[in-house]
Order: structure tokens, then C-alpha cells, then sequence
């Protein structure tokens, strides 16, 4: 984005060349209510890019006003990934730090008439609320005077309701075209514990009345939000002046960001953790910061991936194919490249001495010669890929078939000559014969094969275990389909099929195999590019001493072209 102009940008240079701001303070609001997912990564390039293009600052605020939904344990887990991504925010804040602020500027609306508590049930106010063709009702509440309304908020800040029994709601407009300015609530009853205030508090400002706040307390100039909320804006800035904040922050939306094949609200990636279709939010099929380290994914490639979807106002469905493509950039010239056997086939080289290993020698990265180079073992028995040898093989298999010669990368070319079968007739060994003329590096030119195949030693190679994954979600447009009128989802609801219905039960494959020996000291998080597999990564919660367990970032071919 540094380079990029887009209409966030320039409405902030304007402001700035204007004299209208003098600096640029941004904020990135998280509601501690579940773990990031890729989808904040736009929202926290976006705010943290701007900011720092104009030198200005980003803070971090936890937008914890619902106390039934929030954890210390998703506020520990985003500050981790906000920094995992790379940024550090100028300051720390909680929203239900304000809490007594904003119990006081409620008081202000109060005594300006501006306020007024209701006894209407949630019910009764959604059916007063009107609708987008018919104006709303009045409350029959709405008439209090001010010194009751002073009153029956105090009483409902010391308890004295029932949940639901008494909202405080804004006195805007009944009438009003834009449904949300129709005297909106702004505080509830909620006998809850907060986990930052505990039970102090037993009224909870609602998101609509906080967020402007929460903005003009910390002096935002420019409040960075998804399209959903632009129906708020005219709200945000009555809130704003009513309360009469003396900085005032402008809010600008951008559209959101949606992946194929993918759901991204919390509330559905919470419902797949806690029914268990997945190991946790850190699962590496979840669209989460969390769940993309843990599959192997780099800071790197998801900045990159975010900013080259822009910032607009339009939220359109971005191919997955396009997150993959960045991944396997960053990954090129970092990943060590090595050998891995997934299905594992024995070879035996009869024609090879039986006590003798000798090693080859091989870069570590063609790509990136500075990496160095590899030793690895080869001796008479080798595994090579199941998938690498077919009895009766089609026309234009080049791999490993009765009489046929292939390369083994980095070794020798090997002619199949015997296929061994168990009692049931299914294949368990191959006895191949090597030619010493051919080793890799010596120059021959004798013959030419067409298959090379990877392989590893068997006396020496490291037992692995790599899972495979598919996406979590067949659903193309999962996302879109969330957010409810799209022909499609329209049908589903008919049908009374939900996003559940689309989670692919084959998401996940354990395949267990070999790797060469010289990766013995693997590390939870170490990224590999295995030759013909794709790249793959320790997994940091299965990955013993004794034995790795790699998840597959992302197979190394793909149709997928960046315009
Ligand atoms: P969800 O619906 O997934 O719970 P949210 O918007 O309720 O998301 P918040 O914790 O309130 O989640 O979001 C923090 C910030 O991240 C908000 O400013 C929000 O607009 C932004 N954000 C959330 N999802 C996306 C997305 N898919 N694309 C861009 N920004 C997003
Ligand atoms: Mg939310």
C-alpha cells in the first residue's frame, strides 16, 4: 500500500494540506470476543500503513463493552498477533476503561433532553422501530422529564433492574429515513462480570453510543471501519457533538475483505472451535493470524497478500489462490529445499555394495545459493513415493515402471527390474539396479531419462509425519453468503442449510513418511520446501524431538497469475 494511492489516503492528505488535522491518529478497535482472523490483518494494515505513511500513530483498543462475550484469553491471543504482523501500536487501551466517561456523558444527554430511559421490551422496540418503508412510533417513555430519566439511570447503574427491564435510548428522530437514528439504545441492564471491570458495572453502553467515544476520548482523527457501519456515520457524529467531545474523529468505511471457500466472522470460526470440527483457533485450516502461523504462513506474505487487495469501498471475494501465491513468493528464497517421502516404497539397489553410504551434495536452496549446502546419505535401500511406481502404467508415465530407467534426484538413475508383492498382491518392494556412470554432477550425457523422483535413505531417514490439508469450507462464496441476501443464500435459508453444511469432512490428510537425515534438529515453525510436495512447516503443537509433524503450507504449483 506504501506506493498506493487509494481514497483513505487522499482524504487524508486533504485533511492534513487543509489545516483541518494536524496529525493523524488511527486505532486498531478488536472486540476481545474471539481470535483475529486474516480479515483484521486488512483492517490492521490498513490503520498501521496510513498512520505511518503520515507519521502519525495507531493505537490499540480493545472495544470490550459486552461482557457475556469477552476473554482475557482473546485479548492475550490478539496483542500476540498484532505483533506477530509486525506492528506495535503507540498505546494500549481497554473501552471499559472509559466506562465512567461515558456513564457521564449519558448523564449529559440526559439533562440536555437528549436521552431518555425506556421500559419497552426488545421486542416492543423493534416492533415501535418503523421500518425502511413506514416511520416508527413514539415510546410512550419518551416523554419522561429529565429529572426522572437522571434518576431511573442512576437506579439502573445500582442495580435495581432486572436485565431487560429499562434501556436508556437516544432522543434523535422516530421519523427519521436512516432506521438507525430512531432513537437508538444506547445503555442496558447486564448483570454480567467484565473481565476488566468484574462487577462494577451492571450497565453496559451499547457498541453505536462507545465506539465514537471511545475515538474522541483517545483523539482519532480518522476512524477506519467496514461499509456495514456507514449507515452509522450519521449516528457516530450525532453521538460525537452531542456529547460535546472536544476532538471530533471522522469515520471512513472501507469493504471488508472476504476469501473464497472461507467463513471469517468470529461468531461462525468460534461455533467450528467449540463443536469441535477443528483443533482450536490456531488450527491451521482457520482463516486466523493464529491458524496461518501454525500452518506456516509468514508475516511477510500476509502483509503483502492485504495490500494487494487494496483499500475501496466496494468488498468483493478474493480468490484463496491469491493468499497461496504470496506465501509461496516469500517462501522461495528462505525455505530450505529437502527431500520428503509422504508414502513411503522401499527400493532395494541390488547392484549397490551392501555396507557402503556415501553422501551427496546439494544445494540448499538453488534459488538462493548463499544458503550453502546439504549432505545427504545414500546407500542400498531407499524409499522412494508410492505414488512414483505403477505396474501397468498408462502411455506417458515416466516414473518408475517394469524395465523403466528414471533419476533420483541428486543421485543416480535407477532401472526397475523386480517387483516384490505380499500374499495379497500388493506391492512391498521394488529391486531396482543403479548405474555408477550417472551420478548426479558428474557430467554424463550418455542417456537421457524423463522422470527425476525424490527419495530418501532408508538406514538413515528420520520417520515424519505431514498432514495434508483441502479447504474447511466448499462453499465458493461462503463468506458473502454470511452476510445474507445473495440468491444462493437465500435458498440455503429456505432449505434451512447453513455454513456447517459446507464443512468438507475431508479437510485433512495424515500421511506418515520419511525426511532426509540431515534435518534431524527440525524446530516447531521451520519451513521447508519439499521437492515436488510444495512447502511445509513444523507444526508447533505436534512436533516432538523424536518426531516432526509438518503441515503442508501450500502445494508448488498453482494457475493462479497476479494481474
Ligand atoms: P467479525 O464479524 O469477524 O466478528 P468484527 O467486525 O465484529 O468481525 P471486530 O473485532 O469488531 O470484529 O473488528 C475489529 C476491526 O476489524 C473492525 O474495525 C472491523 O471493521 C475490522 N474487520 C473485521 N473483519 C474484517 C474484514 N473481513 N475485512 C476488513 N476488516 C475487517
Ligand atoms: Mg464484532
Amino acid at each position: 500500500m506504501e506506493n498506493n494511492s487509494n481514497f483513505i489516503r487522499t482524504i487524508i492528505k486533504e485533511d492534513l494540506e487543509s489545516g483541518k488535522r494536524k496529525e493523524v491518529i488511527t486505532r486498531f478497535p478488536p472486540e476481545p470476543n474471539g481470535y483475529l482472523h486474516i480479515g483484521h490483518a486488512k483492517s490492521i494494515v490498513i490503520n498501521f500503513g496510513l498512520a505511518d505513511d503520515f507519521n502519525g500513530k495507531t493505537n490499540l483498543r480493545f472495544d470490550d463493552t459486552n461482557p457475556l462475550k469477552e476473554d482475557q484469553e482473546y485479548v492475550d491471543a490478539i496483542k500476540e498477533d498484532v505483533k506477530w504482523l509486525g506492528y506495535e501500536w503507540e498505546e494500549l487501551h481497554f473501552a471499559s476503561n472509559y466506562f465512567e466517561e461515558m456513564y457521564n456523558r449519558a448523564v449529559l444527554l440526559i439533562k440536555k433532553g437528549k436521552a431518555y430511559v425506556d421500559d419497552l421490551s426488545q421486542e416492543e422496540i423493534r416492533q415501535y422501530r418503523g421500518t425502511l418503508t413506514e416511520p416508527g412510533k413514539e415510546s410512550p417513555y419518551r416523554s419522561r422529564s429529565v429529572e426522572e430519566n437522571l434518576d431511573l439511570f442512576e437506579r439502573m447503574r445500582k442495580g435495581e433492574f432486572e436485565n431487560g427491564a429499562k434501556v436508556l435510548r437516544a432522543k434523535i428522530d422516530m421519523s427519521s429515513p436512516n432506521v438507525n437514528l430512531r432513537d437508538p439504545v444506547i445503555y442496558r441492564v447486564s448483570h454480567a462480570t467484565h473481565h476488566n471491570t468484574g462487577d462494577t458495572w451492571c450497565i453496559y453502553p451499547m457498541y453505536a453510543f462507545a465506539h465514537p467515544l471511545e475515538d474522541a476520548i483517545e483523539g482519532v482523527t480518522h476512524s477506519l471501519c467496514t461499509t456495514e457501519f456507514e449507515d452509522q456515520r450519521p449516528l457516530y457524529n450525532w453521538v460525537v457533538s452531542e456529547c460535546e467531545m472536544e476532538s471530533t474523529p471522522q469515520q471512513i468505511e472501507f469493504g471488508r475483505l472476504n476469501i473464497t471457500n472461507t467463513v471469517m466472522s468470529k461468531r461462525k470460526l468460534k461455533q467450528l472451535v467449540e463443536e469441535n470440527y477443528v483443533d482450536g483457533w490456531d488450527d491451521p485450516r482457520m482463516p486466523t493470524i493464529s491458524g496461518l502461523r501454525r500452518k506456516g504462513y509468514t508475516p511477510e506474505a500476509i502483509r503483502e497478500f492485504v495490500k494487494e487487495t487494496g483499500v475501496s469501498k466496494g468488498s468483493g471475494v478474493v480468490d484463496e489462490a491469491m493468499l497461496e501465491h504470496f506465501v509461496r513468493e516469500d517462501l522461495k528464497m528462505k525455505a530450505p529445499r529437502t527431500m520428503g517421502v509422504l508414502r513411503p516404497l522401499k527400493v532395494v539397489i541390488t547392484n549397490y555394495p551392501e555396507d557402503q553410504t556415501e553422501m551427496l551434495n546439494a544445494e540448499i536452496n538453488p534459488e538462493n545459493p548463499e544458503m550453502g549446502m546439504r549432505q545427504i546419505p545414500f546407500s542400498r535401500e531407499i524409499y522412494v513415493e508410492q505414488d512414483d511406481f505403477m505396474e501397468d502404467p498408462p502411455k506417458k508415465y515416466f516414473r518408475l515402471f517394469p524395465g523403466n530407467e528414471v533419476r533420483l534426484k541428486h543421485a543416480y538413475f535407477i532401472k526397475c527390474n523386480d517387483v516384490i508383492k505380499d500374499e495379497n498382491g500388493n506391492v512391498v518392494e521394488l529391486h531396482c539396479t543403479y548405474d555408477p556412470e550417472t551420478k548426479s554432477g558428474s557430467g554424463f550425457t550418455g542417456r537421457k531419462v524423463k522422470g527425476t523422483l525424490h527419495w530418501v535413505d532408508a538406514k538413515s531417514a528420520i520417520p515424519a509425519e505431514f498432514r495434508l490439508y483441502e479447504p474447511l469450507i466448499l462453499d465458493e462464496d461462503a463468506d458473502q453468503n454470511a452476510e445474507a441476501d445473495t440468491d444462493e443464500a437465500l435458498e440455503n435459508e429456505a432449505e434451512g442449510k447453513t455454513f456447517l453444511d459446507y464443512v468438507n469432512p475431508n479437510s485433512l490428510e495424515i500421511v506418515h513418511g520419511f525426511i532426509e537425515p540431515n534435518m534431524k534438529d527440525v524446530k516447531a515453525q521451520d519451513k521447508f520446501q519439499f521437492f515436488r510436495h510444495g512447502y511445509f512447516n513444523a507444526d508447533p503443537k505436534y512436533t516432538t524431538a523424536e518426531k516432526p509433524v509438518f503441515n503442508r503450507i501450500v502445494s508448488l504449483k498453482s494457475s493462479f497469475k497476479l494481474k
